[in-house]
């Protein structure tokens, strides 16, 4: 077993098609690969009719908000053709259109046209801050895509706009009225102190969250460690992944991130009864 349950396609952020990402699995020693595109399913379709060993997980990654906080919650084992799901998916598509036209706004104000029509010839369906780092830096407005973040993007950047994102809590009902299970994803790249993320954790159990990211890129050992035993304290499943957006050198490989703590395997996600739900299309 080596999962990777979480990584995305150009139909995001991420820079690959869904079946660059699906053979590098296969190249990778993956069993099991969630393509995990925030707000956006589109990957999956594209994916259902290879013949290989790899068994493919339907995945999201929902932006959601709690306490004025941007979180994200991945769904695993969802059924993309459920209604709420596209309804919530296609509002939130339609808020990152809306947040990147405000976000062109500021940029022409400062003396850069062309975001809307960059988004155009990209494949994307969801827009993102992502992108407009990519673009800020081909327009030599920043030198680099971290820089774009601190300068332009971040919360005090110049061109940032707040988002509009549905709740915690209807994240994680959607998740579930789609029939999977909702996932905290890099718990500890929030800016939260260990507490403030127990409560964020205990809302979402209550919300009626089941997992929690306990591996992912660039995690430390020590922050592994806690997240396993705040998952084991709290009675949730452990899954990870590696957020693969791009073959360029600072992502993480697809199945290259730190394998779970081996306390954490026995609360593995691929011990959650769904795992062998009907939504699993095994390829
Ligand atoms: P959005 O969903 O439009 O807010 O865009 C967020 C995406 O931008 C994330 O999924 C990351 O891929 C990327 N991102 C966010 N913060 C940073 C950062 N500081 N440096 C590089 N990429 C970032
Ligand atoms: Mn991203
Ligand atoms: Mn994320
Ligand atoms: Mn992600």
């Amino acid at each position: 077993m080596k999962v990777d349950l979480h990584c995305h396609s150009y139909f995001s952020d991420g820079k690959q098609a869904p079946e660059f990402l699906v053979q590098r699995a296969i190249e990778n020693k993956v069993s099991h690969l969630a393509i995990t595109d925030h707000d956006c399913t589109a990957a999956l379709d594209l994916i259902a009719n290879h013949l290989t060993e790899l068994t493919i997980i339907n995945g999201v990654e929902i932006s959601c908000q709690w306490n004025s906080m941007e979180i994200h919650i991945v769904g695993l084992l969802i059924d993309p053709a459920s209604g709420d799901l596209r309804e919530l998916l296609s509002s939130q598509q339609q808020q990152r259109k809306l947040r990147m036209q405000a976000m062109d706004e500021k940029l022409r104000s400062l003396g850069t046209d062309g975001l809307l029509s960059y988004f155009e010839n990209l494949p994307c369906i969801s827009y993102t801050r992502s992108h407009v780092a990519d673009f800020l830096v081909a327009e030599k407005v920043c030198k680099n895509r971290q820089k774009a973040f601190k300068s332009h993007l971040g919360k005090r950047g110049k061109i940032y706009v707040g988002s509009n994102w549905c709740s915690l809590a209807e994240a994680i009902a959607c998740i579930q009225s789609a029939g999977g299970i909702a996932v905290l994803a890099h718990p500890g790249r929030y800016p939260l102190s260990w507490r403030k993320l127990e409560t964020l954790v205990d809302d979402f159990k209550d919300y009626g969250g089941e997992a929690l990211e306990g591996s992912y890129s660039n995690i430390d050992p020590n922050s592994r460690k806690r997240l396993c035993e705040l998952a084991l304290a709290k009675s949730l499943y452990l899954s990870g992944g590696s957020d693969f957006h791009d073959r360029a050198a600072h992502w993480t490989d697809i199945g290259k991130f730190p394998a779970l703590d081996q306390q954490a395997l026995k609360n593995a996600i691929w011990l959650h009864p769904k795992w062998h739900s009907l939504n699993q299309k095994t390829l």
